[in-house]
């Protein structure tokens, strides 16, 4: 193999242009292709900035040419020559108007054949690009994402820096912070039968950064939560994690909206339109079905169940009379465009979502169908029509359910799987908007009891606190979540600042005071000290990169992911460990593995 001796990079291979024509130049990288027309030899030369061309033609002695011909796609090169304008330009490559006439080429490593080519778009398997990870991310695709990233993350830091903000680096091994995940555990050699957890987010270190006077801090915080993966979530990730004190929602909202607006400026050249709408949570749920609206298209869900509610058929009466409602919304003009056939399988959606069924009216040219209407009275059926504006052409879409919630949350998954099938959503469109007035507490059927819809250190409204105890479900949080078109980019709250709140929170919770202490003691204390009102913000910085990136999956902007099992299918972990190790922390398996 040839050494870099007496050589030394001068230019990047993809900034080269006809300018440059006649420098002497020595670049480096791996060969992307190489063209071996005997006479003449060209090879591609890619580095991280992109390709150029390397041609050794009959002016360049035969060995010379001999030894580009014998380079294989990703051997690892180093070439000094001439550069110089090409005769026929390739207008596709930046670098298409030049090309290097190499005097000296140094191949500095071989390469096996790599398992599947590096190009800038593939559609190799994501299990293969995984677990040849490291030859994936030399691919353009790649290198663009975490370039992006990257700036992301210089853009976030001078803007919070510019605002007075300090970073802080919390610890990794931390007493359990609960965002309602499970945390991983890492087990103490030295304290025999304890554990460590890693954080789930750095929220209680915040907190007592603020109670410790330090008034605004941000950090880029690795997070790690260990829940059954959903599609697209990764054991660890990371959060732009902010905190500020003598704040109230709306000082925390306005800075981190000024972060979204400068960020988007810097990075993507965007102006965003502010100030960003906000909707209460509560309609958020009951026009678009979800939490996190995405407002680019309409198909807003309408309630039908007041001229519903006294009908002869039982599925939407007993639906109203059971607690629930009867709520719909109008496909327009979808008629020729959703057959029954199709409107079967929007059916199947509604129904992973619990509803019992979806009920329609297909109102095309031809001829007009419905499963409900013959049910109706004349006087009920028309007002349903008038109700969702029905016109020809237009398809009506029905969910009746003594549960509320699974009425919204269907309608809400049928709304985004029909703008995705009928393409109503503007492409490049960025829809910013806040959700607030949450509900403080979530109810879990499974437990049976209440849990934080955020986290239990989210202060109730001043006004719904005195409900805390008796009517948990109506208390309103003085939180707000931050969406990028129907996708949750951050959320945050003012926290409870009151230790003497905090502990009824914790009650309402269903901890009890030994519980509470052995858990959060040492918040409890530190509270005692001298707490300002304080408040914040975490945005994940994974999905904002896709968002930007325009990718379909966060594992498209992180350099080494994790695959669906919270497996890494490249180092091939988690993986056992030998019996000392073991051993050293008092582990012993149980066998039933
Ligand atoms: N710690 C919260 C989270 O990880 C964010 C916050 O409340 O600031 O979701």
């Amino acid at each position: 193999m040839d050494t870099m001796q007496n050589l030394s990079r001068t230019h990047y291979c993809g900034n080269l242009r006809e300018a440059d024509a006649g420098k002497a130049v020595t670049v480096a990288g791996w060969a992307q292709k190489t063209r071996d027309k005997g006479s003449l030899v060209f090879v591609d030369l890619r580095d991280r900035s992109g390709v150029l061309q390397l041609v050794f033609d009959d002016a360049a002695p035969e060995d010379l040419r001999k030894k580009a011909g014998g380079v294989r796609a990703e051997y690892v090169l180093m070439a000094t020559g001439v550069l110089r304008e090409r005769t026929a330009k390739n207008s596709d490559l930046p670098t298409g108007g030049v090309e290097l006439a190499v005097r000296d080429l140094r191949i500095l490593a071989k390469s096996e054949t790599p398992p599947f080519e590096i190009t800038d778009h593939t559609n190799v398997k994501e299990e293969l690009r995984l677990k040849y990870r490291y030859l994936d991310l030399r691919r353009g695709e790649m290198q663009q994402n975490l370039r992006l990233r990257h700036r992301i993350v210089k853009a976030t830091r001078d803007f919070y820096d510019k605002n007075g903000f300090l970073e802080v680096e919390t610890p990794m091994f931390i007493k359990e912070t609960p965002e309602g995940a499970r945390s991983y555990l890492v087990p103490s050699r030295v304290h025999p039968g304890s554990f460590y957890a890693l954080p789930q987010s750095p929220q209680l270190y915040k907190q007592l950064l603020m109670l410790a006077g330090y008034d605004r801090y941000m950090q880029i915080a690795r997070c790690f939560r260990d829940e059954d993966l959903r599609a697209d979530r990764q054991p660890e990730f990371t959060q732009i994690d902010v905190e500020m004190s003598f704040v109230t929602e709306d000082d925390v909202m306005q800075m981190n909206e000024d972060f979204l607006v400068f960020l988007f400026k810097e990075v993507m050249g965007i102006e965003l339109p502010t100030p960003f709408r906000r909707i209460p949570y509560a309609e958020a749920m009951a026009r678009y079905g979800s939490d996190k609206p995405d407002t680019r298209f309409g198909l807003e869900i309408v309630d039908l169940s007041e001229p519903l509610r006294g009908t002869e058929f039982k599925v939407f009466a007993g639906a109203v009379a059971g607690g629930g409602s009867v709520r719909g919304i109008n496909v327009k003009g979808a008629a020729a465009r959703l057959s029954r056939k199709e409107i079967d399988s929007l059916t199947a959606v509604a129904r992973t979502y619990r509803a019992g069924g979806l009920a329609f009216t297909r109102l095309a040219a031809d001829a007009e169908s419905s499963s409900y209407e013959k049910f109706l009275s004349d006087a009920e059926k028309q007002a349903v029509r008038d109700m969702l504006k029905a016109e020809p052409g237009d398809v009506l879409l029905i969910v009746a359910d003594t549960k509320d919630p699974t009425v919204l949350t269907s309608l809400g998954a049928l709304r985004g799987t029909l703008a995705a099938k009928l393409e109503l959503i503007p492409p490049n469109s960025y829809d910013l908007l806040w959700v607030v007035d949450f509900p403080l507490f979530d109810y879990d059927e499974e437990s049976g009891r209440y849990v934080a819809m955020h986290h239990p250190f989210t202060s109730p409204k001043p006004e719904d606190a005195h409900k805390l105890e008796s009517d948990p479900a109506s208390v309103r949080a003085r939180a707000y979540d931050i969406i990028l078109n129907g996708v949750e980019l951050g959320g945050g709250s003012v926290r409870i600042s009151d230790p003497a709140l905090q502990q009824r929170m914790f009650a309402a919770l269903g901890m009890d005071e030994a519980t509470q202490q052995e858990r959060f003691g040492f918040l409890l204390e530190a509270f005692r000290y001298g707490v300002p009102p304080h408040g914040g913000i975490a945005f994940g910085l994974d999905r904002l990169v896709m968002l930007l990136a325009g990718c379909g999956s966060i594992r498209e902007v992180i350099a080494f992911p994790k695959v669906q099992n919270a497996g890494d299918l490249m180092a091939d972990c988690p993986s056992p460990v030998d019996q000392k190790s073991l051993d050293e922390l008092h582990i012993a398996l149980t066998g039933n593995l």
